[in-house]
């Protein structure tokens, strides 16, 4: 059986599951590429919880988390089968680890999850699940936490963490503007971090990378990358899949952990 790299992918907003672009093009690619796998773990930036949760759901319900949309983003239902036996094995890793982790059979699949599954794996049938990030925890747990997940990846398991490579909303431009010199800045440091295996820069982006409180003004967006990271194991190093700007603030940047 293959052993799956692990994946970070931006999720950009939710009207990218609808409209052309790069990003939407090189998602269909990747699905397309990718061994097909028996399971996804995805860890999503929308799901935030105290302690670390994963969904159990047979049938998740696709959870339209936004506001203010096209009317046509909340009739899009992603249907793909629950995953609870892959979110019993992950409770049981993350346990030996050490975390004080429980499963959630009612969650759904918020849209960090659906809109790039929508578009890597259209079909909707293999089985996924999610695991929420820890905002108010440190870089240091979420490294940890995919450290944990490491096994997966030789089980048929795809995981994948969905953020965004930089996430600052409130200075967005208009969709096709060129990128923030600022967000280019963080966004160049981020990829040559993840190709050059610098971990521990990674951890504490908040010191060493540039304008890092302005491309992250909240953490939940970063964090599903150190996960990706962790899964991937001591000493890997990553390689940007892709990279474009969208909303001049907004990087679409993906990674494969390996
Ligand atoms: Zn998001």
């Amino acid at each position: 059986m293959v052993t799956f790299p692990a994946l970070f992918v931006s999720h950009g907003p939710p009207t990218m599951a609808l409209d052309p672009g790069p990003c939407p093009d090189f998602l269909r690619r990747l699905g397309a590429e990718l061994d097909p796998p028996e399971a996804i773990l995805c860890v999503s930036a929308h799901w935030e919880t105290a302690r670390p949760r994963l969904g159990a759901a047979e049938e998740p319900a696709t959870i339209h988390d936004f506001h203010g949309f096209p009317e046509a983003l909340y009739r899009l239902r992603y249907p793909a089968p629950g995953a609870p036996d892959l979110a019993r094995r992950t409770e049981a890793l993350l346990a030996a680890a050490g975390f004080d982790c429980a499963t959630d059979p009612e969650r759904g699949l918020d849209h960090g999850a659906w809109v790039p599954l929508t578009l890597m794996y259209p079909e909707a049938k293999t089985p996924v699940t999610q695991l929420s990030i820890q905002p108010r925890e440190r870089g240091a747990h979420h490294l940890a936490l995919g450290r944990a997940l490491a096994p997966l990846r030789a089980e048929g398991v795809l995981v994948m963490a969905s953020g965004n490579a930089t996430h600052n909303l409130s200075e967005r431009g208009v969709r096709d503007a060129p990128a923030a010199a600022w967000a280019q800045a963080f966004d160049d440091w981020l990829a040559a971090a993840v190709e050059a295996g610098r971990a521990d820069d990674l951890v504490n982006y908040l010191e060493t990378a540039p304008e890092a409180a302005r491309n992250h003004p909240t953490p939940d967006h970063y964090l599903p990358l150190l996960v990706a990271l962790g899964a991937a194991g001591p000493g890997a190093r990553g390689r940007r899949l892709h990279a474009s700007f969208t909303y001049a603030t907004l990087s679409m940047a993906a990674f494969s952990f390996a």
